[in-house]
């Protein structure tokens, strides 16, 4: 992953667009996939909004294992359908070495959540397919085991690798996480690949979204994975993190205005 041995940015094809390089891009959706409307309406309201992927869950990491777990392979069915219907590539996690294959097939980046970061034996499996691998940082991981971890997707073949910073824990509590945003640039002058941030999970409230996503642009990421949902009240996950969808028009509107003079 050091750009000693590799200099040029790793820039990741993704529909029309591409992550790395020149490209600022979003990725938005709601946390899980739950109900063909609710898919359906937050996933025409993010492409309006100007999102160049669709992000949303069929299978969850929960805390608890008595919450929602995610609709699993229906769920990547109805992601995967909505994806085609409104013309946006998908980005849906893994959490398991025996459904890597059959979430590749629907993904077009297959998404590794902060609690499986070092799951060593799924991100040797991820370093075997052909996909893009979007890696987020654990709670609990340094940059340098984040980097070490994407040096296992690497080491199996696999190059296409995104990172993604969505927060710490810190003595802090009265924001879910802390986002770490000088990882930002420190790992980007050490490393070729992307890196976007995840302002949702980076803090658990849905006013501080848009701050932090316009901290984000300014220290240099490639781009944002963001939830949305068209009702956030309802949501059956992360709603209090959730934008409205008037919300991600108006972070997309101020990001349009602060991008060009970055
Ligand atoms: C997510 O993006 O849906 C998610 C579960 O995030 P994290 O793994 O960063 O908690
Ligand atoms: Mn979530």
């Amino acid at each position: 992953v050091s750009r000693e041995l590799h200099p040029h940015d790793t820039v990741i094809p993704l529909g029309r667009s591409a992550i790395g390089g020149r490209d600022f891009c979003v990725i938005a959706g709601p946390c899980a996939v739950e109900t063909p409307d609710q898919l359906r309406a937050t996933a025409r309201a993010v492409k309006n909004g100007g999102a160049v992927a669709l992000r949303a869950g069929a299978y969850k990491p929960r805390t608890s294992p008595y919450s929602f777990q995610g609709h699993g392979p229906d769920g990547l069915q109805l992601l995967s359908e909505a994806g085609r219907e409104i013309g946006l590539p998908i980005v849906t996690e893994v959490m398991e070495i025996a459904d890597v294959d059959l979430v590749a097939a629907h993904a077009d980046i297959v998404q590794v959540g902060a609690r499986n970061m070092q799951n060593f034996a799924l991100l040797r499996a991820l370093g075997r397919i052909g996909k893009p691998i979007l890696l987020k940082r654990g709670f609990a991981a340094r940059i340098e085991d984040l980097l070490l971890a994407a040096e296992y997707i690497l080491a199996e073949g696999n190059d296409q690798v995104i990172l993604c910073e969505r927060g710490i824990r810190t003595f802090e509590t009265a924001i879910r996480n802390t986002l770490d945003l000088a990882a930002v640039p420190y790992i980007k002058a050490r490393t070729h690949l992307p890196v976007l941030v995840d302002p949702s999970h980076g803090t658990g409230i849905r006013d501080l979204v848009l701050p932090m996503s316009l901290a984000a642009a300014a220290c240099g990421a490639d781009g944002l994975l963001v939830e949305v949902h068209e009702d956030p009240a309802v949501a059956w996950s992360d709603g209090e993190q959730s934008l409205y969808p008037a919300q991600f028009d108006a972070l997309m509107a101020k990001l349009g205005a602060l991008l060009p003079i970055l």
